[in-house]
């Protein structure tokens, strides 16, 4: 799976062509319902300061005790990231002040993260794919929030979130490109949300990203790179880089130097500004937390959580590939959520043998349903139409009872007012025609009112579609096409 980093379109500059150089660090709330040292809630959107233990709030002599779940949660993550898990890892005291953070001190891992070196498999949307490593991913507290729109002359502080498990995960500086770091955060939501470690809600804060850049001259050895801080949707993301790319490149192109700093991406702007000069290492005194014991365990609980680890969408989409013939876009698409790809089997599974096809099963799902679904901005969990209704459409097409065309007019209905569609085709007369009498009755009356078409399929047969087109058209698109190409072909001589 050593796929080579792969070099992304050049930026022209005025003087060279300079490529992006990325790494992305993830901040990826760990699903849980407690926090990571304490038995508060981490539940969402309470009354500010109501999920706050004594711990959260940095009471003299609390003690944190660490909570399991997440910890397993962080190595299913690992796993999920084909990375090495540490058996022996340590937390760590991060040393700084604001007011959002009562312990004057965050617990994090430095020198020995719970995960290791990992790496993402990444499709991008012209077919390639691309392997970015995975430095490493640690454990840590989130921060409160400091509130400063709540009145004109004092901030406030919300604990709530103070003490909820993150999971940082480093990215390798592999990506080269704004579409890339995109598809990359893209993916790795998707096999969080596939894990169930993390919810991936970038609007609530749950999924937000620290976006490192810096460019070069092809070739030449990395340049100083900023790192632009919590961005928080995969549409700025990408707008970052662009920006911060092109500040970068104006900058060294007018003789000057990059500083190393931390900046902020302003949406409304389209701009990054500077906030503060980057931090190093030994400004926040990290030292080993001595009120926590090193986090071990054994290889047999590393494998025993590898064992029950779902199908990821990797495996999936192989799996989709090679068991239901799709290609790998159509698969790539179905595997992107896990409720998507459930559907689609579900339908697969509702199919009579004569429809059992995966190819038209996935247009379906794909075409018509995540179509609609998208043109009214819904997801697949709130379809109107199951996945029983579909494959019922799906059927009456294998058993010729109905046409594609009619079908795509009775899954709006379905869509629309819902019920059954196999007793909507018999109450509203939808039903194929393939009764030959009446059949022939049209094709004969198609074909005498037009005498010079007739000479001119004789001429060239390719012309059939047009008689075909004209009959299905009269018969209101209830005959069945099969039936009525054969019948052409013998009329007309072909
Ligand atoms: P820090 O906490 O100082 O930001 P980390 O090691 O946590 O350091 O993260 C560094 C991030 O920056 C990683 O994602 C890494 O891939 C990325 N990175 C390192 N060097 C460069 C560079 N020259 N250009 C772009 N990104 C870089
Ligand atoms: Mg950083």
């Amino acid at each position: 799976m050593n796929a080579p980093v792969k070099t992304a379109k050049l930026i022209k500059g005025a003087t060279s062509d300079w490529e992006m150089v990325i790494g992305l660090e993830i901040h990826a709330q760990v699903t849980s319902n407690a926090k990571l040292f304490s038995g508060a809630s981490t539940q969402f959107g309470g009354e500010p300061n109501s999920h706050v233990s004594l711990v959260d709030a940095a009471m003299p002599g609390m003690l944190p005790v660490i909570n399991e779940a997440c910890v397993k949660q962080a190595v299913r993550t690992g796993l999920g990231l084909n990375a090495q898990i540490n058996l022996r890892s340590v937390f760590d005291r991060k040393n700084y002040f604001y007011p959002d953070l009562p312990q004057g001190y965050q617990i994090s891992q430095y020198k020995s993260p719970i995960v290791g070196e990992g790496e993402v498999t990444v499709d991008l949307d012209d077919g390639e794919s691309i392997v970015v490593g995975i430095e490493r991913l640690h454990l840590e507290q989130d921060a409160g929030k400091s509130l400063h729109d709540q009145s004109p002359t004092m901030s406030f502080v919300d604990l709530n979130r103070s003490g909820v498990a993150l999971m940082e995960i480093v990215s390798k500086p592999d990506i080269r490109s704004s579409e890339q770091a995109k598809a990359y955060v893209s993916k790795l939501r998707t096999i969080l949300r596939y894990l169930g470690t993390c919810d991936g809600d970038m609007e609530k804060g749950n999924l937000r990203a620290d976006v490192n850049v810096s460019v070069r001259k092809p070739g030449e050895p990395f340049g100083t790179r900023c790192e632009i801080k919590n961005v928080n949707s995969i549409r700025f993301i990408g707008q970052a880089i662009e920006y911060e790319a092109r500040r970068q490149i104006g900058i060294l192109e007018d003789g000057g130097s990059i500083e190393q700093e931390t900046r902020l991406y302003d949406p409304g702007k389209g701009e990054t500004r500077s906030m503060r000069s980057k931090e190093e290492a030994h400004d926040y005194r990290y030292f080993p937390d001595p009120d926590l014991l090193p986090l071990e365990f054994s290889q047999a609980y590393v494998d025993a959580l590898k064992a029950e680890l779902p199908e990821l969408p990797d495996q999936k989409k192989r799996r989709f590939i090679s068991e239901f013939g799709l290609t790998p876009y159509d698969a790539s698409v179905l595997v992107g959520e896990r409720e998507s790809a459930d559907f689609y089997e579900s339908v697969l599974a509702a199919l009579e043998d004569k429809a059992r096809d995966g190819k038209l099963a996935a247009n379906w799902v794909i075409n018509e349903l995540f179509g609609r679904l998208n043109k009214e901005g819904q997801d697949i969990s709130a379809s109107p139409v199951s996945a029983a209704q579909l494959a019922t459409i799906i059927n009456l097409i294998g058993e010729g009872t109905i046409s594609g065309k009619i079908a795509k007019d009775l899954f709006e209905i379905v869509w629309q007012e819902g019920g059954d569609p196999r007793e909507l085709v018999e109450a509203r007369g939808m039903k194929q025609v393939t009764d030959m009498g009446a059949i022939e009755k049209v094709v004969d009356d198609i074909i005498a009112a037009n005498p010079d078409k007739v000479t001119q399929a004789r001429a060239k047969p390719a012309l059939i579609g047009w008689f075909v087109g004209q009959v299905m058209k009269s018969s209101g698109g209830k005959a069945n096409p099969q039936a009525v190409n054969e019948l052409l072909k013998s009329k007309l001589g072909l």
